[in-house]
């Protein structure tokens, strides 16, 4: 029986993992933390009993991943809950933007911007189901569908600033801006349109579900799965070597780059070095936890609603911030996500006290605390929760990095998304191979990128088999 070692639990790590048991391989996996999960864990930070996820939140790709969805997850304790409201984005003045998942509603709502949107967000909703298969993955492969992916391409490629101004309407505008935020990069990049279009085609599609009980019951259902077929995850073993690697006929690393090259050392190929030494980090998340006695007071009507609330205020106001950090200054105002998953998934709360999941964008590294400017941005929009808050805890950019290897200098993303970094990570061809005979590169650093949807480790997967096929 051949046999596979994964360093790194992530949902990539454990994705590629089940596919590799699921060919017949002997697979472990090796995780340097106490908990399996990787970006995918949920505990109880700010009060006992009370369950915030660390990192990854609201699932679209994970709901609408080839293949995590087809893996039967719910056989291993995973359901999915949704919001009501999808996403709500507040402006000053008691405005707001609403995201629901039916794209007819949301484009009434949007009164003389909704047939626009209708046009650009609708028309990659509509095609999400074809397309998904195709988005989350490598950029040079043979589409499935090459028309309807050289088509969603041309809106694509356009910065996110430009597609915004395609509405009339600060409501609109702002919507699209906050949703593209996503991509952690200066929103008058190329590219960045794609990231703005691809979740708001799939909070459409799919919505923006959450993991009833705390995303960790995504990586628990997977290491489940694993362990179904025969597999093994040992936890709190960090590898910093080659040598833990030796005597196993494939290696997949859920590592960042620059990890790999150490872990690796002179047995990386020259080329492969000089890529993953060129591999940037981008921007990083401050994150807050809050546990909250009741609701934040929004101001406006769908906020409390809403599972995801992004507070940013206008296109204008979000672009400078997002270019102020990319650029490595702390913005006063800093774009900030609120999840308020317990509204879809009441089982995270006690006695009335809820979890408020919440993260600013800051400058990649950023040592100072951001827990004001962050608390500030939603008393900007919910007056008076500074009140409502019973206990917080906080986790800044190097927190983050202690949590998990991969989020360097808080980048979650495990690597920048701005320019062609985006679509070739961390190299255009091969991008899952190291060089190393056997030995492949399946974290977030490779196609489709960040995000709880298991296609790195996938797709990884399948170039190593390929790989073992021909040996
Ligand atoms: C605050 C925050 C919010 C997010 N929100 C969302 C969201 O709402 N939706 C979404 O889809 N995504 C979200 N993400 C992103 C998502 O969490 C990541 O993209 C995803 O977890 C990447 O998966 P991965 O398997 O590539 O790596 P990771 O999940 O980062 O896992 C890597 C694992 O490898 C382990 N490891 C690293 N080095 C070693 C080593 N040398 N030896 C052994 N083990 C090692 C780490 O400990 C870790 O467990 C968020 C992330 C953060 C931090």
């Amino acid at each position: 029986m051949s046999t596979a070692l994964v360093v790194g639990s992530g949902p990539n790590g454990l994705a590629a993992a089940v596919h590799l048991a699921a060919s017949g391989l002997d697979v472990r996996v090796l995780e340097a933390e106490d908990t399996v999960g990787g970006g995918c864990r949920s505990s109880e930070p700010a009060l006992p009993g009370v369950v915030a996820d660390d990192c990854s939140a609201f699932h679209p790709f994970a709901a609408a991943s080839p293949f995590l969805s087809g893996l039967g997850l719910e056989e291993h304790g995973l359901r999915w809950c949704w919001p009501e409201v999808q996403l709500a984005h507040p402006l000053d003045g008691g405005r707001e933007a609403v995201l629901w998942q039916d794209l007819e509603r949301t484009t009434a709502e949007l009164a003389s911007d909704g047939p626009a949107w209708d046009a650009i967000v609708g028309r990659t909703a509509r095609d999400f189901g074809r397309l998904v298969g195709d988005l989350l993955g490598p950029v040079v492969h043979v589409p499935r569908h090459p028309l309807l992916l050289a088509r969603f391409g041309l809106d694509a490629v356009l910065p996110a600033t430009v597609t915004a101004r395609r509405w009339g309407g600060d409501p609109a505008r702002a919507l699209f801006a906050g949703i593209a935020a996503h991509a952690f990069a200066r929103l008058d990049a190329p590219l960045t349109t794609s990231v703005g279009l691809v979740l708001a085609g799939a909070a459409h599609a799919v919505g923006w579900p959450v993991a009833e009980g705390g995303s960790g019951a995504i990586t628990r259902a997977l290491a489940a799965k694993l362990a179904s077929l025969g597999g093994s995850v040992e936890t709190g073993v960090r590898v910093e070597s080659a040598e833990a690697l030796a005597s196993t006929d494939l290696v997949l690393l859920d590592v960042a780059p620059a990890a790999a090259a150490r872990i690796l050392g002179h047995r990386l190929p020259a080329a492969t070095a000089r890529s993953y030494a060129r591999y940037r980090h981008g921007p990083a998340a401050f994150k807050v936890d809050f546990a909250v006695e009741g609701d934040v007071p929004w101001r406006g009507e769908h906020a409390p609603r809403a599972g995801t609330v992004h507070l940013g205020g206008t296109l204008e106001e979000i672009a400078a911030a997002e270019a102020s950090v990319a650029a490595g200054r702390m913005p006063a105002r800093p774009f900030v996500l609120v999840g308020q998953q317990y509204l879809a998934d009441p089982t995270r709360s006690r006695d009335g006290i809820n979890p408020v999941w919440a993260y600013a964008h800051v400058p990649h590294g950023y040592a100072g605390d951001a827990t004001e400017a962050l608390i500030a941005q939603i008393e900007r929009f919910a007056p008076g929760f500074r009140s409502r808050v019973r206990a917080v805890a906080v986790r800044g950019p190097a927190a983050i990095e202690a949590h998990n290897a991969n989020f360097v200098g808080g980048d979650i993303g495990t690597g920048s998304t701005a320019g062609l970094q985006l679509i070739a990570r961390p190299r255009a061809a091969h991008p899952y191979a190291t060089g190393v005979p056997g030995v492949y590169l399946c974290s977030a650093a490779t196609p489709p990128g960040p995000g709880t949807h298991g296609m790195s480790g996938f797709r990884a997967a399948e170039a190593a088999l390929a790989w073992l096929g021909t040996r």
